[in-house]
């Protein structure tokens, strides 16, 4: 359980100001809402998709040992037989018959043993009340064709690995790949969770960037031996973590105890990101040594090989995987957590709201602000705003003082403020205003883009 961290607790504000300035919605929200289910307005769809971006530049297109997939949400049935989900992917479930609420079994607030007298509903206060353990399924299931009968049940992913696994030898083969390898993908999965919370940090449907990488058990050296490959990608994962711009200190490793492994599973661990308040350190991706689990399975279930042939050594064998794992959304949410700063500024009464992004993954690269909205400012402004534009998100805005214009941008991460003064008209210059050392510079305006571009850096 994580303890109190040292990090304030900013998720309610957090929710307010996505809501507010367009980054995240309630799903629903005009007919009361759906439970744990959010919506990603303007600025929210850029920033997930500028996260997306990065972790598909950094393991798919810059590497060569990796290929990218998008495989269905919807797969055979016996999948999820294969894998374990439909027999063992259950969380022990309690409800209070008072008020109707379900809690996980080990939720830390229950006060007594569920099913005993003694045992306490967190929420409603009831003693008694609150029903033994019950394993419930966290899948969500459906029906595939016009039938609604058992032998119509299909389910939605709760995780993307599989639809890598089942492709295994489709992917190495068509690409003529060599073990090792990996295969990556980035889509939605779905988890009918009991307890979600904390805005986007645990839904019922959410994207999930997964990566697994097939590695020969028996490799000597020099090539990497499975434990190897499990390091590297530990250290690797990490860093992508700190790219992102999250600090330092709140990242951490949890290594999984024997106890905390799956039966399957060599080794495992998490990389934590402390989210403030009492949440603290919490996963937000998984690093798993598999072994060869998944692949053995789905040879059994399915009846087919799922074998490597090593043809230098005209040797066949079932790899192993070293999965990572991550939510998109909940890196999201670490992302904005560890963006977000109330400041003072020196020499004004206001304090400021920042949201200090990394410029790669801000929603909006710069805002373009007339100073006034007349001597050909505008005129221009609209000009310098259209040059970016071809190459950078940016925001127009000629509504209010030039100080408040800067704020609503600060609030929503915009790293560089570009103002049209009445120099500007004589002599070509516009000032650019850094987010957060709040200097200005003045630049010419057609050496913008390039000024832009190079601290911006790439966006993947
Ligand atoms: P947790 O214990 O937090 O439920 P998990 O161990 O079940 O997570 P994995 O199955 O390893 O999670 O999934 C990998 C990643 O997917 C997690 O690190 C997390 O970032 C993300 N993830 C899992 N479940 C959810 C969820 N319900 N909502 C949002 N993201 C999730």
């Amino acid at each position: 359980m994580a303890s109190v961290s040292a990090h304030p607790d900013v998720m309610e504000k957090l929710v307010s100001l996505c809501k507010r300035r367009g980054f995240i919605f309630q799903s629903s929200e005009i007919y009361g809402g759906t439970g744990s289910v959010w919506d990603y307005g303007p600025l929210g769809v850029e920033l997930k998709k500028n996260l997306k971006d990065r972790w598909w530049h950094a393991m798919v297109r810059a590497r060569d040992d990796i290929e990218g997939l998008d495989a269905a949400i919807l797969m055979h049935p016996r999948v999820w037989e294969a894998s374990g989900h439909v027999a063992g992917f259950t969380d022990p479930l309690v409800e209070c018959r008072n008020c109707k609420r379900r809690f996980r079994a080990d939720d830390p607030s229950i006060k007594g043993t569920p099913g005993m007298p003694d045992a306490q509903c967190p929420v409603c206060g009831a003693k008694g009340t609150l029903s033994e353990p019950r394993l419930f399924n966290l899948m969500f299931k459906t029906f595939m064709g016009p039938v609604e009968e058992s032998a119509a049940v299909v389910y939605l992913r709760p995780e993307t690995a599989q639809g890598i696994y089942v492709n295994f030898l489709n992917v190495q083969q068509s690409m003529r790949q060599k073990v090792p390898f990996g295969i990556a993908q980035i889509g939605k999965a779905f988890r009918n969770e009991i307890t979600p919370g904390n805005f986007i940090f645990r839904t019922r449907e959410f994207e999930q960037m997964e990566m697994q990488f097939f590695v020969d058990p028996e490799a000597k050296p020099p090539e990497r031996s499975d434990m190897e490959w499990f390091e590297y990608w530990m250290a690797q994962r990490m860093q992508w973590h700190q790219g992102l711009g999250l600090a330092p200190e709140r990242l951490q490793f949890h290594r999984h105890t024997k106890d905390e492994l799956a039966h399957y599973a060599r080794a495992a661990f998490d990389v934590e990101f402390d989210f403030g308040g009492s949440l603290g350190f919490q996963e937000i991706e998984g690093v798993h040594h598999r072994g060869d689990f998944d692949l053995s399975q789905h040879q059994k279930f399915s009846n087919k090989k799922l074998e490597y042939f090593d043809q230098p050594n005209n040797r066949r064998f079932v790899p192993y995987v070293i999965e990572t794992s991550a939510g998109a959304d909940r890196t999201t949410l670490a992302v904005l957590v560890n963006a977000y700063r109330e400041e003072e500024v020196p020499g004004e009464s206001e304090g400021r709201t920042v949201l200090g992004l990394s410029p790669a993954l801000a929603p909006i690269k710069a805002g373009v602000f007339p100073l006034v909205k007349k001597d050909g400012m505008p005129e221009m402004a609209h000009r310098v705003a259209d040059d970016l534009r071809r190459v950078f998100p940016i925001f127009y805005d000629d509504g209010g003082a030039i100080g408040r214009r800067y704020r609503r941008q600060d609030e929503v991460g915009t790293p560089f403020g570009i103002t049209i003064d009445g120099q500007s008209t004589q002599d070509g210059t516009v000032t650019v205003r850094d987010r957060d050392t709040l200097q200005q510079v003045r630049v010419s305006a057609d050496q913008l883009r390039a000024y832009l571009g190079e601290r911006i850096g790439p966006s993947a």
